[in-house]
């Protein structure tokens, strides 16, 4: 296998997988993937050709990006890894269109500093931005704080460069604004994790960069009371650009940065606005007023300078790796429920973390009603493991019982495999299942991932 693939993309870009080519962000759950191979094309056309010989040999083809997913989605199981990390070129740049045309290799941090070389703007922000590729974006369809305003990655691709079974390069969409032509291909595309093609490039959105921003943190005695805040923002006339909230276990993991103190029981919103600087400095006064103006709301904090706000949402960024470090590991699994079910969730994740006797916390994207309900375990005792599992069972019928969704942004990737059918009907189940097959007629991308 390996000369044949070294004979498409030369000799130098196929190895063995190391441990670091099996596992994902995932790696503290102990899941661990094998394959064959690891293969490295460097341009769509040599990802093609991989394509139509692992379709010829029946051998399953596991696309992956910069590795940072939370869902087990690119960890191999047999086959071919597809590693994108040598597509990194930024294709074009159109200033005055405001679009941009990338390999999917680019990292997404790359992207937004391109963007904002030229005065534009690309402001889907995930956590891992600088080691994330835009084809993995595309392809778990991420979202991040900034989402609430702007939308997630899908509300930015114009068009995707995509290999498809069993080996076809085909354009879709492309650097058009509008396209009703067919039905919606890249939209299918963006959040099949790799499932139904191989994404080599695409097409981006992008806008004018806010001239200006700021930021504000308020600490709540309850996550009742965060919520009320988090109405009265969401009803004040404004669109906050962000509205995240992160409850007093989440703030504690990071609490040397933390911008305010958040008692037991508590809960932080932060918030963040921009544009015009006019319009900023009037849409942060009403939005201030909006957030401390009812009851249980305990201190407020306030970020103009761009260097504190920037210092603020880095210290944002890193929850996630400081609440892995209390314990060595955690189980997160990221619901998103309707806005006004966001408090019951929450203090749910509690409830649910003391029935199975773990320490839970959560934080996550506020207005967007995901949550990122997790709980602190020693990976590497498979009691507390086993406990974490069970709870996430409760987690993902919580989310189902408050009319959510057992995945808002990380997607099912293989740790999730078997939860949409508890969620969709079997008609809807039906559906998914038969767009696998028309574009995948032999299970071969990424097989096990997203099943549903
Ligand atoms: C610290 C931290 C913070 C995070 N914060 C956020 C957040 O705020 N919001 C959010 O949504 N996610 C977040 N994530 C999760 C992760 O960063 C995103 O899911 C990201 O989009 C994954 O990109 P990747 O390049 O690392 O993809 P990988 O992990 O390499 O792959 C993810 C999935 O996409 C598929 N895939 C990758 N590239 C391609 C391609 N070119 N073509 C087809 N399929 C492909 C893989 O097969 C796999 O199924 C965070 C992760 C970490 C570690």
């Amino acid at each position: 296998m390996r000369h044949e693939l070294q004979a498409i993309v030369g000799i130098d870009h196929v190895r063995a997988p190391g441990a670091a080519d099996l596992a994902d962000a995932t790696e503290w759950s102990g899941l661990r993937g094998r394959a064959d191979a690891v293969v490295l094309p460097g341009s769509p056309e040599e990802v093609a050709a991989v394509v139509a010989w692992c379709y010829e040999h029946d051998v399953p083809i596991t696309p992956r990006g910069g590795g940072t997913g939370w869902a087990g989605g690119a960890v191999p199981d047999g086959g071919v890894v597809l590693g994108l990390e040598r597509l990194t070129r930024v294709r074009r740049v159109d200033p005055a269109w405001w679009r941009m045309e990338v390999d999917a290799g680019v990292t997404t941090a790359t992207v937004a500093r391109r963007a904002r070389e030229e005065g534009l703007y690309y402001p889907v922000d995930p956590g891992a931005a600088e080691s994330s590729h835009i084809g993995g974006n595309l392809a778990t369809n991420a979202g991040g704080p900034h989402a609430l305003k702007h939308g997630v990655t899908r509300s930015w691709a114009m068009g995707l460069d995509v290999v498809l079974a069993p080996g076809e390069r085909v354009r879709l969409g492309g650097p058009v604004r509008k396209d009703v032509a067919g039905y919606d291909l890249v939209s299918l595309l963006v959040g099949s994790e790799g499932t139904l093609g191989v994404i080599c490039g695409a097409w981006l959105r992008l806008v004018p960069a806010p001239e200006a921003s700021s930021s504000i943190a308020v600490a709540c005695e309850s996550a009742k009371a965060a919520a009320a805040a988090m109405e009265r923002a969401l009803t004040c006339g404004i669109v906050p650009a962000a509205l995240e909230y992160l409850d007093d276990g989440a703030v504690a993991a990071a609490s040397a940065g933390a911008p305010l103190f958040v008692p037991p029981g508590g809960v932080l919103l932060l918030a963040d606005v921009e544009g015009d600087p006019v319009q900023v400095a009037r849409d942060h006064d009403t939005l201030r007023e909006a957030l401390e103006g009812g009851d249980g709301v305990l201190a407020v904090a306030e970020f103009a300078a761009r260097t504190d706000r920037e210092t603020l949402w880095r210290w944002r960024d890193g929850i996630g790796l400081a609440v892995i470090a209390q314990r060595g590991g955690k189980l997160s699994e990221d619901l998103a429920v309707p806005v006004d079910r966001l408090a019951e969730a929450i203090d749910e994740t509690q409830v649910i973390g003391v029935r199975h006797g773990l320490d839970a916390c959560s934080w996550g994207h506020a207005g967007d009603g995901n949550l990122h309900s997790t709980f602190l375990l020693d990976a590497a005792d498979p009691a507390q493991r086993a406990k974490a599992d069970a709870a996430a069972q409760d987690l993902f019928a919580l989310a189902r019982r408050l009319g959510g969704t057992v995945s808002g942004e990380h997607g099912i990737g293989r740790l999730k495999a078997g939860q949409l059918r508890e969620q969709w009907a079997p008609a809807a189940v039906a559906a998914h299942e038969a767009v696998k097959r028309a574009l995948d007629p032999k299970g071969l991308l990424n097989p096990g991932v997203k099943r549903p």
